[in-house]
């Protein structure tokens, strides 16, 4: 459960609050060209540091919930950070996901993953089949599991399962319930019948994406796990859980990658909805209760019954150690932190794992610090 370590609350549970959880990524040599090594390293279990810009003989300690180091699996990071959420979504209550970060930070490995490192979308669904399954018969539900598949681009709502739809409308019903009429469910009996829909629709959107110019991070990609349960005897009762998750769009600043026409409008929608995502996650974990601004963004409002309330949300923050991502590091750190400190003493002098090699260092992408840099 998320804790709160400089909250006046002294670390209490609220049921509202976001889990924020960081997964640095292994420092990759083609990302480095100037072989600098990494500016960014974890500490432990729940905190980092990162180097001070302003004065490399300092560096910035921040905190979290949860810290995924780059040895960190992807099944460490599901039976951490997801897992234990996935329960809920059979008894009707609802839960999000998101991986959030700049691009090429690692949030599609994370979420998607690859078929010999699956990450939390094909995991999530297993486990809601296993789960579902495993219930006993005797309990008096049935239940019935559906999926949506969408993207929100450019502040508009797309059917990822049903391409050629236009912009969708998001509704909210009497019992402050979110809708997307419209929008296609398609019901799904195991995993392999997941993965016959979802793939394909997938496919497209990365097609699509090398033609439009990387479009697919510059959207948020969001699948949408529904279980509906109803009871076998009268009153026949229903009850609908929802599992949302969320592969965001780049959170670099979007200004650097073109300030003309379509990318304007694209880092526009995006700076809006992360923004909004930002301000809803600050609102939702401030000890002091105030308006969440759900509605400020598509991707928020969509969410808006699934990301705080009496919701289980997590936060999956994934950052890159490579100079080159620093000054986005530090955004997403920041947006992500509970807390943060600067600690002064040096960044490299401390690394004591490996010998200070030469910094072109081929094969050995994986290494963590050691190289000197500052
Ligand atoms: P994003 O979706 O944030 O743009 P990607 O998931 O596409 O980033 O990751 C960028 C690159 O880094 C990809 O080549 C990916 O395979 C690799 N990568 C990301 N995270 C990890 C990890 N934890 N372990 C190994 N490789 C990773
Ligand atoms: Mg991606």
């Amino acid at each position: 459960m998320a804790q709160r370590l400089n909250a006046p609350d002294g670390g209490s549970k609220k049921n509202s609050t976001v889990r924020v959880a960081v997964r640095l990524r292994p420092y990759m040599n083609r990302q480095d060209e100037k072989g600098e090594g990494p500016c960014v390293r974890g500490l432990d279990s729940q905190n980092l540091e990162i180097i001070n810009w302003r004065n490399a003989t300092e560096t910035v300690k921040y905190h979290f919930d949860a810290f995924h180091g780059e040895q960190t699996s992807q099944q460490e990071v599901f039976l951490s950070s997801v897992k234990p959420i996935l329960p809920h979504i059979l008894n009707g209550q609802n839960a999000s996901v998101f991986a959030y970060g700049p691009t090429g930070a690692g949030k599609t490995h994370t979420m998607l993953g690859t078929r010999e490192q699956p990450g939390v979308i094909p995991r999530a669904v297993r486990e809601v089949f296993n789960l579902v399954n495993a219930k006993d018969e005797d309990e008096g539900w049935d239940y019935r599991i559906g999926m949506s598949y969408l993207e929100i681009y450019n502040e508009k709502v797309l059917d990822l399962l049903s391409p050629s739809s236009q912009d969708l409308p998001i509704r909210e019903d009497k019992d402050k319930n979110i809708l997307i009429p419209g929008l296609t469910n398609t019901t799904i009996s195991s995993f392999s019948d997941f993965d016959k829909h979802f793939v394909p629709a997938t496919l497209n959107r990365t097609t699509a994406s090398t033609k439009l110019n990387q479009r697919s991070s510059r959207s948020h990609a969001i699948l949408l796990i529904k279980v509906v349960r109803t009871q076998r005897t009268v009153p026949h009762r229903q009850q609908t859980g929802k599992l949302y998750l969320v592969d965001l769009a780049g959170s670099e600043d979007n200004r650097r990658t073109g300030n003309q026409g379509i990318r304007l409008k694209e880092s526009g929608a995006i700076n809006l909805s992360l923004f909004a995502l930002s301000k809803v996650v600050d609102a939702l974990n401030s000890a002091t209760a105030g308006r969440v601004p759900y509605r400020d963004s598509k991707l928020t409002r969509l969410l808006q019954d699934s990301l705080g309330g009496s919701a289980h949300s997590v936060m999956i923050t994934n950052i890159a150690p490579e100079y080159k991502y620093y000054f986005d590091t530090f955004t997403a750190l920041n947006f992500a932190a509970k807390s943060k400190l600067v600690v002064n003493k040096p960044f490299t002098r401390e690394t004591v794992a490996v010998p200070v090699l030469p910094a072109k260092r081929p094969r050995e992408e994986h290494e963590g610090g050691g190289s000197g840099s500052a």
